[in-house]
């Protein structure tokens, strides 16, 4: 048997581009022009000329304004929307000035990659590193949601392998940082629409800032790997904004670890299977957890429900809602009490509680593939058990849009580096098919054809593997 170090085959010297390990290689010039140094790249949309620049700058201070007015805390990455945002917000006056790289074309990609966490990012480096050249778009607060996803919003992750203790902003930052070096054309815009009847696939963005239009320009690409995550759902309760990460969460498993839930009273929202699995892991870790139903039975199923009941530091509170989220006055102030209320009488009560978990359920962001793809009742992409596929030859799913079991970063990065090695190894079957009017075929598209892959990946000269 082969014997390997403590470390296992990373330790062998050849890293393999796992997200967990930064390998900072020096970025390869992406397009035709390389900013100047300290300038970062953005891409500018082509609906955004010098003169609609001036328009366009109130309508995202709006945006910013009411995002920001939601979640103050949830959106203050230090990349992620000061990237896209800072090009256009303060033109000219940052450090990441919108440049004029790309003015108005189509563009042909073999892979494009739409969303940016770390399903994303991770598919991202696995084809920049296959020589696949891919474009990832991030988003401009697509879902309301900051470029770089979900992680975006929690101060604390301390279950992504490589990390002790990262804020999610950071560990997106580093992520993004090492899709682009690694060969990444990251746009910071909104894929607004997707036609997978045809190859190439083609996709239109929406201008910035501006989801309700499409811009005029149809860019194409031989395959498409979505990666454009979930959101939790909020109850928008009095008081949520203010406590959101500081008591406020809508993920035990990530959150229930921290120091200031521990031997705390918690309460839990919901009652279906995913508000038992957390109120059993949190109770755990809490001195009590109150779960509160809003209807008089549970919708889990009578397993989990017997869980919940029988577990003695679990009371479930029926036909019971939350009003209020009270806590510390000062800045950064942590969550202390609940007032609930009792749906049927209307009467109130406050009671102690430092953690609020919603267990509420997700949104996919799948919007875009309807009547296109297969997804559950739910709404998330269906892909072939094992793998990422989804019913479309070329399509490809990674994260959370296609996870709603796991559901964590380093999942999501899992099934990213598998979508990013089958959407590679599809490409490279679709040499010599003659498709019509599509990969190989006359016509239009014969200059996007895929070029042959000659380089073999650098993971695939580990003489380990
Ligand atoms: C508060 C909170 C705390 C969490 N803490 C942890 C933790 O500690 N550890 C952990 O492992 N997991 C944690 N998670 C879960 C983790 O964040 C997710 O599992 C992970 O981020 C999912 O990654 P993803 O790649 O699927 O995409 P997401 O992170 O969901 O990101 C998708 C991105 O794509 C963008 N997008 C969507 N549609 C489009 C489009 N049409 N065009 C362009 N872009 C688009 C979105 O705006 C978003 O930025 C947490 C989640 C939350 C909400």
């Amino acid at each position: 048997m082969r014997r390997l170090p403590v470390g296992g085959q990373l330790e062998t010297g050849v890293v393999s581009p796992a997200v967990i390990i930064i390998v900072v290689i020096p970025p390869e010039p992406l397009s035709d022009a390389i900013p100047p140094p300290g300038r970062k790249k953005v891409w500018r949309p082509a609906s955004l000329t010098e003169e609609s620049l001036e328009e366009t700058t109130p309508s995202v201070a709006k945006l910013f304004a009411k995002a920001f007015s939601r979640g103050a805390r949830p959106l203050r990455s230090s990349v992620a929307v000061p990237l896209a945002a800072s090009a256009f917000y303060k033109p000219g006056n940052n450090t990441a000035p919108v440049t004029t790289l790309q003015q108005a074309r189509s563009m042909h990609s073999k892979v494009v990659i739409i969303g940016s966490g770390p399903g994303g990012h991770t598919a991202a480096i696995y084809a920049a590193r296959a020589d696949l050249k891919p474009v990832l778009y991030e988003g401009f607060l697509a879902l309301g949601i900051a470029a770089g996803g979900q992680l975006t919003t929690t101060d604390e992750v301390e279950n992504f392998p490589g990390f002790k203790n990262i804020r999610g902003s950071t560990l997106m930052d580093q992520m993004r940082e090492q899709s682009e070096a690694c060969g990444t054309e990251i746009v910071s815009q909104t894929v607004g629409k997707v036609d997978l009847s045809k190859r190439p696939f083609q996709y239109w963005l929406h201008p910035m800032g501006d989801d309700d239009n499409l811009e005029e320009e149809t860019h194409t690409a031989d395959s498409i790997i979505i990666a454009t995550g979930a959101k939790a759902r909020r109850l928008d309760l009095a008081g949520e904004d203010k406590y959101w990460g500081n008591g406020v969460s809508a993920c035990a498993v990530c959150d229930g670890s921290l120091p200031i839930f521990r031997q705390k009273p918690l309460v839990v929202i919901g009652g279906g299977d995913s508000a038992v699995e957390e109120s059993v892991y949190l109770a755990k870790k809490a001195s009590k957890v109150t779960v509160l139903v809003r209807r008089d039975q549970l919708r889990a199923s009578k397993a989990n429900a017997r869980r919940l009941t029988t577990n003695p530091k679990i009371e479930v509170r029926y036909n019971t809602t939350a009003v209020l989220i009270k806590g510390e006055e000062k800045d950064r102030g942590l969550m202390q009490s609940l007032v609930i209320k009792n749906v049927k009488t209307g009467a109130e009560d406050e009671i102690p509680a430092n953690g609020l978990f919603y267990a509420v359920g997700h949104e996919p962001a799948t919007q875009l593939f309807k009547d296109q793809l297969n997804m559950d009742e739910d709404g998330y992409l269906i892909t072939t058990p094992g793998t990422a596929e989804t019913n479309m030859p070329g399509v490809f799913a990674c994260g959370d849009v296609q996870d709603k079991k796991y559901r964590q970063a380093v999942t999501s990065a899992g099934s990213g580096c598998m979508a990013a090695l089958e959407a590679e190894k599809w490409l490279s079957e679709q040499e010599g098919i003659d498709v019509p009017n599509g990969i190989n075929g006359d016509g239009d598209y014969k200059q996007g054809k895929p070029e042959a892959n000659g380089d073999v990946p650098e993971y695939r000269q580990n003489p380990l593997l």
